[in-house]
């Protein structure tokens, strides 16, 4: 590799000045090589560095055939350059990894855990562990032995050793490399090659806070939050709570209370209208009867609602068809058309099939058996299409 890695050996390093070697077309863009660069390029679960080069945005970082290239969206003269990178982003990022170290030591030490992967995403970061099952007790153990690494602010050392060196190491996984293998070392903690950027001490990871946790395949996939996004995390929930607590008009502790009760009040409304509405709808059934003559012919209710519910509707139908001698055809129209056709048991017209005759008319579809169907279409024609069943009726 031409370029020296600067953060191999200063993490710490925000500026430097470095000389272009080239310029490499990068898919409609162009990667910089530089003869020395603090620019963290992607890899082994830690995205790159974004932050400048003079005054030219560095959009990512990459390693690709063995060269660092930092990809810029204009072509680039000059031969020596200023780098500055986004040290909050970077500060982040080593809290969030070093954090993964911690993290993955314990999963080891307390569970007898192995780490599959690890992944750091913009808002949060995700590592498998090869465990069968996790609970919450575990949770809270292994977030208790973690921020106790973290308060004793244990010293972090990186080394590079030879291959031979590596069966005298309390590794705790095999490096991928053969030469250059850095070993990032965590005081009585943790030894392991890894080749991203961390801080020196654990203090600087402030917080380590398991988010979650789900089965994935062959272990477990947890999502955690470590340091400065901690904080931010907890202010977002501490925020969400706070307001929950206002509107409720409790104290942050009794808000679980109080929205099982809200829930279980929402209930109990929910029946008492659900019964209500039934009511409603038998009442109109009856209205509806009344006003044909009970002269012995079928009674044809036809009729179309605008925006009405078509349960309601459907409700109605089944109101309607307990009386004897009634046909009902009822449609709604909605964001679209819906019908239901329906008669009473001693009427013997075969409702599915008259359905389907005239469903076309809305460009509709839908079904059912002799006693009633129903399916919906296009509010357009609806009008005919009711009108198209009764000829139908009739005949
Ligand atoms: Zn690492």
């Amino acid at each position: 590799m031409r370029t020296e890695r600067l953060f191999d050996n200063d993490p710490y390093l925000k500026q430097f000045e470095a000389e272009v070697l080239e310029v490499l077309p990068y898919e409609g863009k162009y990667g910089v090589v530089l003869d020395r660069t603090a620019f963290y390029p992607e890899g082994g679960g830690q995205p790159s560095d974004s932050g400048c080069l003079d005054d030219t945005t560095v959009l990512k970082v990459i390693e690709k055939d063995g060269e660092i290239l930092h990809i810029v969206d204009k072509h680039f003269g000059v031969k020596t350059i200023k780098g500055s990178i986004d040290w909050a982003r970077r500060f982040d990022l080593m809290q969030q990894h070093t954090g993964q170290h911690i993290l993955s030591a314990c999963f080891e030490e307390l569970f007898g855990g192995s780490t599959d992967s690890f992944h750091m995403g913009k808002d949060i970061s995700s590592i498998e562990i090869n465990i069968v099952s996790f609970s919450v007790n575990d949770a809270e153990y292994l977030e208790n032995k973690a921020n106790a690494i973290i308060y004793r602010n244990l010293p972090i050392t990186v080394r590079v050793v030879s291959g031979e060196e590596l069966p005298n190491l309390p590794l705790r996984k095999m490096p991928k490399v053969t030469e250059n293998i850095r070993i990032i070392n965590i005081k009585d903690v943790d030894c392991s090659p890894c080749g991203g950027t961390h801080v020196k001490a654990t203090g600087e990871v402030g917080m380590i806070k398991i988010k979650n946790w789900e089965k994935c395949k062959g272990g477990i996939r947890f999502t955690f939050v470590c340091g400065g996004r901690a904080l931010g995390d907890y202010r977002l929930y501490n925020s969400i709570i706070r307001t929950l607590g206002e509107k409720l008009s409790v104290k942050d502790i009794n808000i679980e209370e109080a929205v099982n009760k809200m829930l279980n009040d929402f209930k109990n409304t929910e029946k008492r209208l659900l019964l209500s509405a039934r009511e409603l709808i038998k009442l109109e059934a009856e209205n509806i009867i009344e006003k044909y003559p009970a002269d012995g012919g079928i009674r044809l209710v036809s009729r179309i609602f605008d925006n009405r519910n078509i349960n309601d509707v459907k409700l109605l139908a089944q109101y309607l068809t307990q009386v004897p001698n009634t046909v009902a055809l009822l449609a709604c129209r909605n964001e679209s058309a819906q019908a239901i056709f329906s008669r009473s048991e001693d009427v013997s017209i075969d409702m599915d099939s008259i359905f389907k005759a005239a469903i076309h008319i809305i460009d509709g579809k839908g079904g059912g058996n002799s006693r009633a169907a129903q399916g919906g279409g296009r509010t357009e024609g609806l009008d005919d299409f009711i009108k198209a069943a009764e000829e139908m009726l009739m005949k």
